[in-house]
């Protein structure tokens, strides 16, 4: 099994390792058949699919100038387990059948792509052929995976034809027997005890790969009750972001309602996981979407920051709204001013009070109220403490958040028979195949091959935030109370959004009549905010309250405190400059490099060169790297990051500060 080449210029590394190992998915006993179902057949010949722990593996080094001349270096060339003990083949006793002798016919990326393929519904037929033209193209087969055939892909559609998700009438026996055949699929369960209800957590290798991937020196958000009216089990979702700031799904844990604070239980297991596969990942920063969440325990097992999305509530006040409130410009004024509390109570300039004097002020929408009064007002002195104690995670990263979980709702909830949804085995099974598929799917690079056979649930592309990107600032005009977005799919179309100049602000568009932050308001605010008409965001000036505490208390160690004070000058002759430059505006502005100038990202706090006013003003665009509010030198984050306590005066200082890794990828 071949994985990525590593590429340092002159060299090129690829390390393989044996295709039954390094996992180990073996079951005790006196035999390991080769296959888990090799007793019910006559002759238990063919191909294992299971891993045995084998720990042989090498590398393979190539000059990149001389790619014909390789070095093989053997880290272990015997086919043996942890232990020692030969684990297949003819010397393991303890193997029956064709004792596990031959690798598996294709690799494990094929295989998961043609089963993704299948899962999802495109045709063995369109599977072949696509295949057979990509060899051709390439001038004839020349890897193992080449050699796919027909009848391997219809023995796959056909397994999958024929599985069925309850493997037990009763529901929790089924899962456990799911559980038995999917180990390496999970990696954490604990089953119903005296004390503490079931926790499954569900993570695939490739989820792993992508955790790996895209969560080192990155960012993992959490989306925590997908489902809780619905299901019999909510599902909590981690997600990262791929390159274009969609949210891949990582991890789903699933544990009973009553017990969302059973993360202390899993956390340990997620990132012992990732650590075994790569010892030097970390994490940058974790983003909860609740207020009860375990801060203190993500802190202990990531060493990270913690960060907050608001965008759960915004999205359930905005389509209660809507939905409630007939007057557009009613709804929008209300909008508005629950968007302003929240934004004076993350400023720690509001409380309680402002959230009263709504209910006072819009006492005649009676719908709304009642709706507010009953579900949010018991938790909104919750909300109030997690946005005053955590730094608020971008409208970026919201904007991912609600994509995802609109799709997974598209993924998972489809079922004609909503009965289904009692069952928490068919939860597990539909999560590991069909709805991992279409994840899956979403980053193959050949899947506009397939693109007659795209329904609902395939994801249509970039996220909100990212459309409104494309829009050209000539499309939108921006008059006062209301903004005018040119639509481009329909001639003559125009959007009108109320309230501009935040996420608060309401559009017309269908996307946003559902309650989701639509590409409308995006640009309408980034524009607004350029110009100066609306304040910047919140966690921009979150992020500028950060910069300043730490102007204002240096840490006590010597080497730090140098360290630290000659950043601290930087930043302040930065911040000098730019208010020189910015005053007469209504906004201020703190540097941050833009994505470009990440790369020499040390240079911010070293460079003399004048850098023009304008290259400071913050770029609403930012993308993630929003949230990595500024991509400070690998030094910085080792100062920030392993003496907080030294930075103690300030815990929102210490969470945004510790934003600082640049996304390697
Ligand atoms: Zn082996
Ligand atoms: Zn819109």
């Amino acid at each position: 099994m071949g994985y990525k080449p590593k590429v340092d210029g002159i060299l090129e590394y690829i390390l393989y390792w044996c295709s039954f190992g390094p996992d180990d998915h073996r079951k005790g006993g006196i035999v390991r058949p080769s296959r888990n179902y090799a007793a019910k057949r006559k002759t238990p010949a063919g191909r294992p699919n299971t891993k045995r722990g084998c720990v042989c593996h090498f590398i393979v080094k190539r000059l990149i100038a001389e790619p014909n001349v390789a070095l093989v270096i053997y880290n272990q060339d015997k086919h043996v387990d942890k232990k020692g003990l030969p684990c297949h083949g003819p010397s393991d006793k303890k193997a029956a059948g064709t004792r596990a002798m031959f690798a598996p016919y294709i690799s494990d990326e094929l295989r998961l792509q043609i089963l993704s393929l299948l899962y999802v519904g495109v045709p063995v037929e369109t599977i072949m052929q696509q295949h057979t033209e990509i060899v051709e193209k390439q001038g004839g087969p020349c890897n193992r995976d080449d050699l796919l055939t027909h009848r391997y892909v219809r023995r796959l559609e056909r397994k999958i034809r024929r599985s069925t998700y309850e493997l037990d009438s009763d529901d929790d026996v089924s899962i456990a027997l799911w559980v038995d055949n999917h180990r390496d699929h999970i990696f954490f369960y604990e089953d119903f005890s005296d004390t503490e209800p079931f926790v499954l957590g569900i993570q695939t290798e490739w989820q792993l790969q992508q955790l790996i991937r895209f969560g080192n020196g990155s960012i993992v958000a959490s989306d925590s009750r997908f489902g809780t009216n619905k299901l019999k089990y909510p599902i909590y979702s981690l997600v990262v972001f791929d390159s274009n700031n969609n949210a891949i799904p990582i991890a789903w844990i699933i544990t009973p309602s009553f017990a969302s604070g059973e993360m202390h239980r899993w956390l340990g297991a997620l990132y012992d996981r990732v650590h075994t596969k790569d010892p030097t990942w970390k994490l940058g920063g974790f983003i909860v979407d609740d207020p009860s969440a375990d801060v203190l325990m993500i802190r202990e097992v990531f060493q990270c920051s913690v960060m907050i999305s608001f965008w759960r509530v915004r999205h359930a006040w905005h389509k209660n709204l809507v939905d409630r409130c007939s007057d557009a410009n009613i709804c929008a004024e209300m909008s508005r001013r629950l968007g302003e509390a929240v934004s004076h109570v993350c400023r720690g300039t509001g409380d309680l009070e402002l959230f009263e004097a709504f209910m006072e002020d819009f006492v005649d929408c009676s719908d709304f109220l009642d709706y507010f009064r009953a579900v949010w007002f018991p938790r909104i002195g919750a909300w109030i403490e997690v946005l005053k104690a955590l730094p608020m995670a971008t409208s970026e990263v919201s904007v991912a958040i609600e994509c995802y979980h609109h799709l997974l709702k598209l993924r998972l909830l489809n079922e004609k028979d909503s009965d289904i949804y009692q069952r928490a085995d068919w939860l597990v099974d539909k999560l590991g195949t069909k709805v991992h598929s279409y994840y899956w799917l979403d980053e193959f690079t050949g899947r506009e091959n397939f693109a007659r056979y795209w329904k609902d649930e395939w994801r249509s592309g970039l996220t909100s935030w990212r459309r409104a990107l494309q829009i050209p600032d000539s499309d939108v005009l921006i008059d006062g109370k209301y903004a005018k977005v040119v639509s481009h799919k329909r001639e003559g179309k125009v959007h009108t959004i109320l309230n501009p100049g935040s996420e608060f602000a309401i559009c017309d568009c269908r996307w946003s009549r559902m309650g989701n932050l639509c590409k409308h308001v995006i640009k309408s605010t980034k524009i607004s905010r350029n110009r100066g008409l609306a304040a910047p965001s919140t966690s921009l000036f979150v992020f500028n309250q950060a910069l300043t505490s730490i102007l204002r208390h240096p840490p006590h160690d010597s080497v730090i405190r140098d360290h630290a004070i000659a950043l601290a000058v930087c930043i302040q002759t930065q911040l000098t400059g730019l208010f020189d430059h910015g005053k007469g505006r209504t906004t201020s502005c703190i540097s941050v490099p833009s994505e470009h100038q990440a790369a020499a990202n040390s240079d911010l706090f070293a460079s003399d060169e004048p850098v023009g006013a304008d290259t400071y003003m913050i770029n609403e665009n930012q993308s993630v790297s929003e949230n990595v509010f500024v991509n400070l030198s690998s030094e910085m984050h080792s100062v920030l990051g392993e003496d907080n306590v030294s930075y103690g005066a300030s815990g929102s200082a210490h969470d945004s500060l510790l934003q600082t890794q640049v996304n390697t990828d």
